[in-house]
This record gives C-alpha cells, sequence and structure tokens, in this order.
C-alpha cells in the first residue's frame, strides 16, 4: 500500500489554500480531486466578492477567518499580480425603519473589525451613486472583487512551488480511520496518509459518513441552497456593490459587479435536493420587486438568466445562520482526520485562514 503523508480530498479554493499551507509548513500534500481541473464547483459560482466581515456573530469562525482572510487575500493578490479591487459596498436602507437597522450592522461589523464603516446620508449615498434610491446607506470601503480563478492558480502555483502534487478524475470513494492516520480508496487504489483532509465541499459530510472509525454523531446533515443569479446587459449602473438590508435568512436580492464591469443581481434562495445549475427564467419575476426599491430605473425584462452555485448548508431551512466547522481529533477523536464542514459564503475571501486552522487540527 501506497503512504503519503497528507491527502487533502478536493481542490475547491479551499482545498488548494490548505494544500498551499500544509505544504509550507513542511508537509508532503497529495490533493484527490474527482473532476478534471481546480475549482469546478462552488468555487467557480460565487459572486467573486471579497467580503469584509459585516454580518456575522461576534467572534464566529466566519467573523474572524473572514476579516483574517480577507486581509491576506488582498496582500496575496498584489503579491502574485491577481486582479482584486476594493470597490466597496454600500448597504442601502429603503425607509427609515430599515436605516435604524443600518446602526446595529454597523456596531456589529466593528465588532467583528471591519475598518472604516461609515454612515451615509441619502444625498451622500447619491453623490457616490447617482442611479440609487434609498433613505440612507452604510458604506464599506474595504469589501470588493477578485478574479477567483487567478486567485486559485497563483494559490496551486505556490502549493506545488513548496512541494505538492494535484491528482484530478479521481474520486474518493470511502475511507477508514487506523492507528497510524486513514486509508482511503480512490481509483482502485489503496492510499495509506498520516493526515485527510476532507474539504470535498457539497459532498464533504457524505465523505465523512464513508469513513469508518469517524463517529457518525459528529457528522452534520446537509442541505443545499442553491443560488441563481441574473445579469444585466450593457454598463453596469452602479460602481460598488450594492445590497438592501438584510432580511431574516438572507442578504436579500443584490447587485454585485465582476471586473469586467459586468453587473448581476443574486443569489437567491431555492432549496433543492440535487445538483442542478440551470436557472430558470421564472424565478426572475421576484428580483424585479425587490430591485426597484433600491434602483427604480430597472427596465422590465432587462434581466437575463446567468448562473447559479449551490451553498454547502449544515442546517436546514429556517434554522439559525450556520458557522464553518473545522473538526479535527480534539472534537471527533480520529487520529489524521479533518472535517471541514458548511464551507459556504464567505469561504472564498476567508481560505487562506481556514486553511492556518486545518494545519492547526491536522497537528
Ligand atoms: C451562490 C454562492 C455565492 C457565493 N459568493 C461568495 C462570495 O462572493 N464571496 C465569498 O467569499 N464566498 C462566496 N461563496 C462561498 C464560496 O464560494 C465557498 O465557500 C468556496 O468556494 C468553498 O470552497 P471549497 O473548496 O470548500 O468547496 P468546492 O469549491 O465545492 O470544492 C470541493 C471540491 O471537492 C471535490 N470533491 C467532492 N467530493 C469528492 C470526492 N469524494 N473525491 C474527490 N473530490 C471530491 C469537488 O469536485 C470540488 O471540486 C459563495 C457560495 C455560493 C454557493
Amino acid at each position: 500500500m501506497e503512504f503519503i503523508d497528507c491527502v487533502v480530498v478536493g481542490a475547491g479554493v479551499v482545498g488548494i489554500a490548505a494544500a498551499r499551507a500544509l505544504a509550507k509548513a513542511g508537509r508532503e500534500v497529495l490533493v484527490l480531486e474527482a473532476a478534471e481541473a481546480t475549482g469546478t464547483s462552488t468555487s467557480s459560482r460565487n459572486s467573486e466578492v471579497i467580503h469584509a466581515g459585516i454580518y456575522y456573530p461576534r467572534d464566529s469562525l466566519m467573523a474572524r477567518l473572514c476579516v483574517a482572510g480577507r486581509r491576506r487575500l488582498y496582500a496575496f493578490c498584489a503579491m502574485h499580480g491577481v486582479e482584486a479591487r476594493a470597490c466597496g459596498k454600500l448597504i442601502v436602507a429603503a425607509d427609515a425603519a430599515e436605516a435604524e437597522r443600518l446602526v446595529g450592522i454597523r456596531a456589529r461589523a466593528e465588532a467583528n473589525g471591519v475598518e472604516e464603516m461609515r454612515m451615509l446620508t441619502a444625498g451622500e449615498a447619491r453623490a457616490l451613486e447617482p442611479a440609487l434610491a434609498c433613505a440612507a446607506a452604510l458604506h464599506s470601503p474595504h469589501t470588493g472583487i477578485v478574479d477567483s480563478h487567478g486567485y486559485m492558480l497563483a494559490l496551486r502555483g505556490e502549493a506545488e512551488a513548496a512541494g505538492a502534487t494535484f491528482v484530478f478524475h479521481t474520486h474518493v470513494e470511502r475511507g477508514q480511520v487506523t492507528d497510524n492516520g486513514v486509508t482511503i480508496e480512490a481509483a482502485g487504489m489503496t492510499l495509506a496518509c498520516r493526515t485527510l483532509v476532507n474539504s470535498a465541499g457539497l459532498h464533504a459530510p457524505a465523505l465523512a459518513r464513508s469513513i469508518a472509525g469517524m463517529p457518525g454523531a459528529l457528522v452534520p446533515r446537509e442541505y443545499w441552497a442553491k443560488g441563481n443569479y441574473f445579469s444585466l446587459p450593457g454598463r453596469a449602473p452602479f460602481s460598488r456593490l450594492i445590497y438592501p438590508v438584510p432580511v431574516p435568512g438572507g442578504l436579500g436580492v443584490h447587485l454585485t459587479i465582476d471586473l469586467g464591469g459586468q453587473a448581476r443581481f443574486g443569489p437567491d434562495v431555492e432549496w433543492v435536493d440535487a445538483i442542478d445549475y440551470d436557472v430558470d427564467p421564472a424565478r426572475a419575476d421576484s428580483f424585479y420587486a425587490a430591485i426597484r426599491r433600491y434602483w427604480p430605473d430597472l427596465k422590465d425584462g432587462a434581466l437575463q438568466p446567468a448562473y447559479a452555485g449551490i451553498r454547502p448548508k449544515i442546517v436546514p431551512p429556517g434554522a439559525p445562520a450556520q458557522d464553518f466547522v473545522i473538526q479535527g481529533r480534539r472534537v471527533h477523536g480520529a487520529k489524521g482526520l479533518v472535517n471541514l464542514f458548511g464551507i459556504e459564503s464567505p469561504g472564498l475571501t476567508a481560505a487562506i485562514a481556514i486553511a492556518d486552522l486545518v494545519v492547526e487540527a491536522a497537528g
């Protein structure tokens, strides 16, 4: 049986960042990915927003790792020539009641260590974004957008330079915890490793359940929440990201822009049982009224179905928001196994910081 010091399952942004951190810590690393390339799943089906760290509960992993990961992402991109732009974001209140809620949002952001959040009057917001309708707004200057593919490529480059190897078309079927680590079966082979990092995204709970010796009671049930996007042809009406005041269970229908200046709205929330990335054009109906609360000039029929991603949820619809779960031996007692569950947004922003905790949990 072949022995590898450390196997990472999944070459999404988090698996790649974990492989890079482990290799830089001197570990021998093999990344096994079922698909034909890096980042073909959730890591290429998101908003590409560099989140500042505004909404997450204080001291949650999401809050800590988003703020830390965001600072390191900007520094990494600057050093590696990856395009990342701090375009800023406005959270816009449609009326006086929503404007009051901005105060609480700013307080939470500041408690999380988000810098330079500033309250704007309607006039000040419109001076920045003339097409905007609002009663007040909260400005987050450190929110930005990133070329997620360039980012993953650069992380992979550093991982490989530190000795990590990536193997594609290799689906990890199952595993077993042993006295010395974990053995896994993949592509007809059995491999033994001292550390197994389960970074399989939507399939991480299923993979954990297939590992004999991993206590099943500690594996969360997976729920999938699809997010559909609609794009707006032509020039974007705003130069910053525009978010309504969040609604219970979601951030509301917001506008993001990509580095090419294309505007898109979404993602919405559609709970699904199967992976299917088609966007139903009829879902646009619910977008129009929501968008017109802050952009009244939106024309009928302007929205085009764009793409969708699926959030790896570990709580059911209606439950309080989840946090990232990073499980090592201290949690589940299985030597050599690190599970990553519920790595939804802000996982792209937080990836480098998540990777540091993986190295720690891998012992
Ligand atoms: C709609 C949406 C919008 C988002 N927007 C943002 C945003 O703007 N900013 C932000 O910071 N975050 C955002 N996120 C979150 C971010 O995209 C994810 O947190 C991040 O991409 C997760 O990366 P990952 O590596 O954990 O998972 P993935 O990218 O899903 O990678 C997992 C990989 O594991 C592989 N795999 C699975 N099972 C196996 C197996 N058994 N054997 C081998 N390989 C396997 C898969 O093929 C896949 O490539 C968004 C997410 C969604 C869904």
